[in-house]
């Protein structure tokens, strides 16, 4: 018999690939099949709301537990910066708050509005904008035994709470209807929750940890900022 999945020939009486583990008949898809996937399903959803209560309530603490402990609970970190990214993005949308609240626009037709491309791809740029800030938190704090893999996944979850948090006060935004930018303070909010808890996890007793987690997160920006308008500026002089 030759299996299915990896391609190695076995005996037929064999019930699984002794090579890959892969059963030798498929079951038919039935009753049990949807009961499983529904299963799974909810152990996603429960996953999510275990993972946001832990990142709410004790962040530090639980970032610590994935990373040396016990990962079963949680929602694995990128999975987690996608699925908040996307729902942010899903909503914003269609309520549009983000649009309200940023003031600037480019009035040049030709110049493509950048901000508009990255609200339209917020799970990539979310990525790239934990890697590029995993990379400098790192920086500042490489006396301490944590790799750069590590720090993405502090910053992966870090920044998806951020998310969460900007997509519950654009939510209020749009349901209040006032002229407070609660939008901006969303950002805010968020801003110093990612530092504050970054600081808290290396060493919440020293000021020195909070200085730093907060220069590393103004850099962050500013690199990001500077990325952004070298791609517009590029763009501006090769492709047009
Ligand atoms: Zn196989």
């Amino acid at each position: 018999m030759i299996c299915k999945n990896c391609s190695n020939e076995f005996l037929d009486d064999f019930r699984f690939c002794p090579h890959c583990g892969h059963p030798a008949q498929l079951k038919r898809i039935d009753k049990n099949y949807f009961l499983d996937e529904l299963a799974q399903l909810f152990n996603l959803e429960k996953g999510i709301l275990f993972t946001i209560r832990a990142l709410l309530t004790k962040p530090a603490e639980h970032i610590r537990i994935y990373l040396t402990e016990n990962r079963s609970r949680y929602v694995k970190p990128i999975a987690f910066l996608i699925i908040t990214s996307v729902l942010y993005a899903l909503f914003n949308k269609f309520l549009e708050f983000e649009k309200k609240a940023i003031k600037f626009e480019t009035n040049e037709t030709d110049i493509p509005n950048f901000t508009e491309i990255v609200s339209e791809n917020y799970e990539y740029f979310s990525i790239l904008f934990s890697f590029l800030t995993a990379l400098i938190v790192r920086l500042f704090f490489r006396k301490y035994p944590y790799n750069f893999f590590e720090v993405f996944v502090l910053q992966c979850y870090l920044h998806g709470v951020e998310m969460l948090i900007s997509l519950f006060f654009g939510v209020l935004q749009s349901i209040l209807k006032v002229e407070v930018e609660l939008t901006s303070y969303g950002f805010l909010l968020g801003f110093i929750y990612t530092f504050v808890i970054t600081a808290q996890f290396f060493d919440k007793t020293k000021i020195i940890s909070y200085i730093k987690s907060l220069l590393a997160s103004i850099l962050s920006y500013i690199i990001l900022l500077l990325i952004i308008a070298i791609s517009v500026f590029t763009y501006y002089v090769f492709f047009r």
